[in-house]
């Protein structure tokens, strides 16, 4: 299967999935219809199906979808080969945050190193992460086969620390600076801003002339933006 045609929406929901059916695990009983995995997410019947369907797994219309089976078949679509060896630049309040959450996060995706400028934190480690000088970035990244970066620097360093972790060689950033970075195409940028969010929750609860199904993307039928980070 090309990874690259499935959706982003879509590969953003199958983690949804999957964290709905472990996280109600024993609410379930081994197999799951399309309509209960809905409900539990917040979304349609229609959705889920389609969605299952583009991975190449289809349920049973009498017993459902058996619910070993999908979560490995959402695994095998999302987890990366390899463990991906994560970055962390910028050890502030939100880095430090981002770190203490991470540990034992995910088998797959395992956040290996942090980069500050400051002489305070350099040396330190923070929730097991040792924290080095922003100077040694690209020794340690290429070094150690890191793939993956998270910015957590303000925003007037993000552009120079992301071209950084680019040079090392790492392909994919998850940008937590509000700022727009200007990349190779072949980097997976992802960008998240809690502000854009919360604009976003106010738009749609405190407008009150304004109804969500009219503005909207048509995509969504709940009031919850379920993909969403
Ligand atoms: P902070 O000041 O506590 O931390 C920033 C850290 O980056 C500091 O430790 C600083 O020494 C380090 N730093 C500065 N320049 C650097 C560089 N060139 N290389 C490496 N490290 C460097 O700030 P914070 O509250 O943790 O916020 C960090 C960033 O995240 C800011 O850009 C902020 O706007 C953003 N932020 C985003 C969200 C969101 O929802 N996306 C939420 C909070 C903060």
């Amino acid at each position: 299967m090309n990874k690259r045609k499935i959706p982003s929406r879509c590969v953003e929901r199958l983690s949804i999935y999957r964290r709905a059916l472990l996280q109600d695990r024993r609410l379930f009983g081994p197999s799951i219809f399309s309509h209960e995995l809905a409900f539990a997410c917040r979304l349609t019947a229609a959705q889920v199906r389609r969605d299952l369907m583009l991975i190449g797994y289809s349920g049973s219309p009498t017993s459902g979808y058996e619910v070993r089976r999908l979560l490995s078949s959402i695994g095998a679509l999302l987890d990366p080969p390899h463990v991906c060896e994560v970055a962390i630049v910028g050890m502030g309040h939100l880095g430090r945050s981002i770190a203490a959450y991470l540990v034992d996060r995910s088998p797959k995706i395992h956040l290996t190193v942090a980069f500050d400028v400051n002489p305070e934190k350099i040396g330190n480690t923070f929730s097991g992460v040792p924290c080095h000088a922003v100077d040694k970035l690209d020794e340690v990244v290429s070094s150690k086969g890191i793939t993956l970066g998270i910015l957590t620097v303000p925003s007037e360093h993000a552009q120079e620390a992301a071209e950084r972790l680019v040079r090392a060689g790492v392909s994919g950033i998850l940008n937590f600076a509000p700022a727009c970075l200007h990349l190779p195409e072949k980097i997976h940028v992802e960008n998240i801003d809690m502000t854009v969010v919360l604009e976003k929750v106010a738009f749609f609860a405190c407008g009150s002339q304004r109804r969500k199904g009219n503005i909207d993307d048509h995509s969504s039928t709940s009031n919850v933006d379920q993909t969403a980070p």
